[in-house]
């Protein structure tokens, strides 16, 4: 019932998730579903101890992708990223747990996976820009506009997680 409550509010108010129950938004690209990376990403994210409360395929729209990316309008990659991450099928997700959105950008590793270490998403699968593979919200600020743009509420799930207690002391 809580967690209603507060899926509710931080869909209305784009706040209001915080602690262990900070939540980001996550997305394998078309690359990383056409390279069967989707189950490797989701076992990173399981295995590090986040909990998993939304998760659909979809082709996304031109204009969703414009939304979601509007504050990069304009630079000269723009068109072609749209064109990219409508291209085919995304795997969109939202993780949820303490410091979840800054430890998923370091799962992640660098925008280009030429600066992203071995051991990070980007830097084990990725080769260049363009094909990155992976998206996470850059902030808990985003994170909260991209779950509300990519998810409706009753996509979101309220589930009792039977490993917080060893997980969280
Ligand atoms: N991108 C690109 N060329 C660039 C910079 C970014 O194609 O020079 C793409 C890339 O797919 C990246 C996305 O645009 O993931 C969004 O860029 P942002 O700076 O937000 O990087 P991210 O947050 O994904 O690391
Ligand atoms: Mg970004």
């Amino acid at each position: 019932m809580i967690c209603l409550v507060l899926t509710i509010f931080a869909n209305i108010f784009q706040t209001g998730w915080t602690g262990p129950n900070e939540r980001t938004f996550i997305a394998v690209k078309p690359d990383g579903v056409q390279r069967r990376l989707v189950g490797e990403i989701i076992r990173r994210f399981e295995k590090k101890g986040y909990k998993l409360v939304g998760l659909k395929l979809l082709q996304a729209s031109e204009d969703l992708l414009r939304e979601h990316y509007w504050e990069l309008r304009g630079k000269p990659f723009f068109s072609g990223l749209i064109r990219y991450m409508s291209s085919g099928p995304v795997v969109a997700m939202v993780w949820q747990g303490l410091d979840v959105v800054k430890m998923s950008r370091k799962m992640l590793g660098e925008t280009n996976p030429r600066d992203s270490p071995p051991g990070t998403i980007r830097g084990d699968y990725g080769v260049e820009v363009g094909r990155n593979v992976v998206h996470g919200s850059d902030s808990v600020a985003s994170a909260q506009r991209e779950i509300a743009l990519w998810f409706r509420l009753n996509e979101l799930h309220c589930w009792e997680d039977s490993s917080s207690h060893w997980l969280y002391a």
